[in-house]
This record gives C-alpha cells, sequence and structure tokens, in this order.
C-alpha cells in the first residue's frame, strides 16, 4: 500500500516542532516525511532583536536543520515556498513542486506595515538572519562614516524604532547595551547618540502589566532612550520619517536608522493561495485544520487561534507556536492511522519574559512577577528551553545561553 506524504512547509518553532515530533509519533513505514524551508538553517526569530543590534553574533541565532531531524525518517528539501494549490494537494516551489497528502503550513509571519508609505523601502525590519545582519551592519556603516566624513551629519547617530510592543523593547534593551560599545570602537562621543521611539498608543507594551511596563520604561530611559507615547508613524523617507500626535500637524524626525518593530501578519503565501485570512492568518479549527480542509493544517504565526475568555485572538509567539506543533504531530499521527477523533488544541500560557538587554527583564512566569536579573535568567532558560525541545540536550549544550551571572 502506498505510505501517505506529509508536507510541512517551513522549519520554524511550529514546523522544526512538528518534524520532531512526528519522527517520534510515526514509524517509517506509516508515512514519508518531508520539511521544507527556505534555508538549510533554523533561526532562533526570538534571538533576532540581539543579533539585529550586534550584541549577539547571527551565528549563534542558527542552526542547521539537518542536525535536528533523523535523516532516516524526514526528507529535508530546501526550497522556497511559492505557492500552495490546495485543490490540486500540491505545493510549488521556487524550484520545483511537491504533492501531499497531509500538509502543516509553518510559514511564519511577515512585517505588517499597514501601508504606510516608505516602510518598505526605507525602514528595517526584525525579520530573520538577513535583515537581522543587514540592520547591524547599517548602523555600524552609520558609526564609521561619521567618525570619517568632515561636515558631520548628527543624524546618522539618531535611531528610530517604531513600535514599543515586545519587539521594540526588547531591541531598544539590547540596543542601548550596544551604543556605549559603538562609540567606543568608533571613537564617537556617546553624546551625540539619539535612540527614539515611537508608538502610537497610550502606553508602551500595550496590555502588559502597568507595573512592569513602568519599570521597563524608566530602565530604558536611563540608558537614553527618548519614548514619544500616543505617536504614530505615518511615513518613512530616506531621511527619516513623518510622525504625528493626535490632532497636531506632523513633524519630520530625522534619522540615519529606522527600524519598524510595529507588528506581524501571516505569510503572504496564505493569501495568495487563496486561504480565507485575516491580516495573512488562517482562524483554524479546534484541531488545528482549515476550515473545510481534512488534510490541512496551519500553525504559527500564520494561524489564528481564540482565546475564549476574552473572545480574541492569542498573540502570535514561539511559545503557542511550538505547543501548535506538538498538537498537530499528533493529531497527523491519529489521522494516517484512521482516527477520526482528533485532539482539540489548548494553549497552555506558561507567561511573558521581556528581555532589556543581556542581565535585565520584565515579566509575569505562572503568575507572578519578575523584574531584573531573576526575570533574566528566566528569559535565557525560557530561550534554552526551546532548544532542549527541539533538539534535546545536545543542542543547548551548543547554542544555549549561559552567561546568566
Ligand atoms: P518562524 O519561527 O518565524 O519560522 C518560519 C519559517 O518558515 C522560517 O524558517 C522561514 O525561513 C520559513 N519560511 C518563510 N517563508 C518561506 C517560504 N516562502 N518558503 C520556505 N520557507 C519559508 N515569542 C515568544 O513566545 N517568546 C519570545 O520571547 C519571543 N521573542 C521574540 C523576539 C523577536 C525579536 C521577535 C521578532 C519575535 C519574538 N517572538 C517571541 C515571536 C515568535 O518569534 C514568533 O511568534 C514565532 O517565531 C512564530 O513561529 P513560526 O513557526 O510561525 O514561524
Ligand atoms: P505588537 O503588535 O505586539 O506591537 C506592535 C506595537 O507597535 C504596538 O504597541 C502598536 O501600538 C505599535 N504601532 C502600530 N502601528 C504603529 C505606528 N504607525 N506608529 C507607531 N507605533 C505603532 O508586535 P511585536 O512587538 O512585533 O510582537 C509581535 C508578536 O511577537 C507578539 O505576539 C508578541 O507577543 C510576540 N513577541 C513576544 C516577545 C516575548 O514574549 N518576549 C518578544 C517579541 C515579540
Amino acid at each position: 500500500m502506498r505510505k501517505p506524504k506529509i508536507v510541512i512547509l517551513g522549519a520554524g518553532y511550529g514546523g522544526l516542532m512538528t518534524a520532531v515530533r512526528l519522527q517520534k509519533h510515526v514509524g517509517v513505514n506509516e508515512a514519508d516525511i518531508v520539511l521544507v524551508n527556505k534555508n538549510d538553517y533554523h533561526y532562533e526569530t526570538t534571538w533576532l532583536h540581539e543579533a539585529s543590534a550586534g550584541t549577539l553574533h547571527h551565528d549563534k541565532v542558527r542552526y542547521d536543520i539537518r542536525d535536528v531531524i533523523d535523516r532516516n525518517k524526514v526528507e529535508f528539501v530546501q526550497g522556497t515556498v511559492v505557492e500552495i494549490k490546495k485543490d490540486e494537494n500540491k505545493v510549488l516551489l521556487e524550484n520545483g513542486e511537491i504533492d501531499y497528502d497531509y500538509l502543516v503550513v509553518a510559514l511564519g509571519g511577515e512585517p505588517e506595515t499597514f501601508g504606510i508609505k516608505g516602510l518598505k523601502e526605507y525602514a528595517f525590519g526584525i525579520t530573520n538572519v538577513n535583515s537581522s545582519r543587514q540592520m547591524r551592519e547599517h548602523i555600524e556603516y552609520q558609526f564609521a562614516t561619521y567618525n570619517m566624513e568632515e561636515e558631520k551629519d548628527e543624524n546618522r547617530l539618531t535611531i528610530v524604532v517604531g513600535g514599543a510592543g515586545f519587539t521594540g523593547i526588547e531591541f531598544l534593551g539590547e540596543l542601548t547595551n550596544r551604543i556605549p560599545e559603538l562609540c567606543h570602537e568608533y571613537d564617537v562621543d556617546s553624546h551625540k547618540v539619539k535612540i527614539i521611539c515611537v508608538e502610537a498608543a497610550p502606553t508602551v507594551l500595550p496590555g502588559f502589566d502597568p507595573e512592569l511596563v513602568q519599570y521597563a520604561v524608566s530602565t530604558l530611559e536611563r540608558k537614553g532612550v527618548e519614548f514619544l507615547i500616543g505617536t504614530a508613524i505615518k511615513e518613512a523617507t530616506p531621511e527619516g520619517i513623518i510622525v504625528a500626535k493626535g490632532d497636531e500637524e506632523p513633524r519630520e524626525i530625522k534619522a540615519g536608522t529606522v527600524v519598524w518593530a510595529a507588528g506581524v501578519r501571516g505569510s503572504s503565501i496564505i493569501e495568495k493561495s487563496g486561504f480565507e485570512a485575516m491580516r495573512g492568518r488562517v482562524k483554524v479549527q479546534p484541531d488545528l485544520r482549515v476550515p473545510g480542509m481534512d488534510n490541512v493544517f496551519v500553525i504559527g504565526d500564520s494561524s489564528l487561534v481564540i482565546n475564549e475568555e476574552i473572545n480574541r485572538p492569542y498573540p502570535p509567539t514561539a511559545q503557542i507556536s511550538m505547543q501548535q506543533g506538538e498538537c498537530c504531530a499528533r493529531n497527523i499521527a491519529a489521522l494516517i492511522r484512521n482516527k477520526t477523533e482528533l485532539e482539540t488544541f489548548k494553549f497552555d500560557n506558561k507567561g511573558t519574559v521581556c528581555s532589556l538587554g543581556e542581565h535585565d527583564a520584565i515579566g509575569v512566569v505562572f503568575g507572578k512577577k519578575v523584574t531584573g536579573t531573576k526575570a533574566s535568567f528566566m528569559k535565557k532558560m525560557v530561550d534554552n528551553r526551546a532548544l532542549y525541545m527541539i533538539g534535546g540536550v545536545g543542542l543547548v549544550f551548543k547554542k544555549g545561553k549561559f552567561n546568566v551571572l
């Protein structure tokens, strides 16, 4: 009898977790498993703010996918997905096509620019290894150039961060640690450097615990960040950004670097392939399948799961993506064994920790508030746990964070 073919698109948190769990649950005689990813490496998206600021080398945030999969059970295909032909059970890649019996779409998210003019052209994103490396190098180039030029352009040393959500705040934490190093490396007076965070909502980290928000704001202000709250970025230009606060006249802020960290949407492949979606995210059934499709699962940032307690979607996180990967693997194993009852996905929220640089953080863990080095220690444990869940102790020793003191 022909074995069913399971194809997983994306080797991020959701996709890689599905693959490593499937290789455990499913025997080689039961199914063929294929994992498709653009690069031959997985990157820790949750560490990209460090690679972007330059506090952690980008090679530390990535590892070879083939090192964590069982190659006797999972075939890895390096390829870029162009479209899913869901009516033909086929995936089109830039360099070929793959058919499937069961499909897991785990292609992650993309920056949400809300159609704001100039962002795609002039702002940097904290999106993947390439964008992080480019941003780090751009910032260094600004410092090096400032040092060299005869007529100093001080705007080169202004860095604007759009969005004070978790990504923006974590990036600011790293950046404020990196700036003194850059000033030293490039002989630049630190008083010339400006870091401005522009947040449209009336507060930093909207919806998070106000006491912890205050801790984060005062920590970052002390390290030189200027917050413009209740102020929206309206446009990015080659010289900087245009912002507006309420009914006030829009004004320009000149900056050599603009970082857009103001939210994510699902993968563009979702809409391109004709899935019904909200901002690129498919509202999946409780078993994580696409409504009306028995053989297609969507997980991670491209999926949308409602938190019934507040009737709002869960925020897209690595935590939920990995849990979805585990559930999805169990459900696929059940399907290939002809079981009709599938597991309902239930998110087990273990908390949120937001780093503020190497040795500082804020968080709510198992319902308890934590700050400072204790929170930072927990953040590193969370990061190490993600490695452990996918690659075991070996991966933790290879890539883990042990700078806990
Ligand atoms: P990803 O992990 O992003 O993986 C998607 C994969 O698909 C990638 O390997 C990509 O290369 C591949 N891919 C994309 N398009 C294609 C294509 N067309 N063809 C082939 N392959 C493709 N969440 C937390 O829970 N805790 C945190 O502390 C945390 N910190 C964060 C810090 C930062 C700076 C950022 C940006 C996000 C953070 N998040 C955090 C959110 C978390 O990273 C995402 O929710 C998570 O990465 C989503 O997982 P995913 O599997 O959907 O996608
Ligand atoms: P977000 O949507 O959580 O925050 C984006 C912020 O940008 C919001 O505060 C929003 O008000 C602001 N914004 C939107 N438009 C703006 C504009 N025009 N001008 C100025 N500000 C504007 O997005 P994020 O921070 O990128 O996070 C994405 C997801 O990743 C979230 O689910 C988050 O929980 C998760 N994440 C988690 C962690 C962590 O747990 N430590 C870290 C990073 C990201």
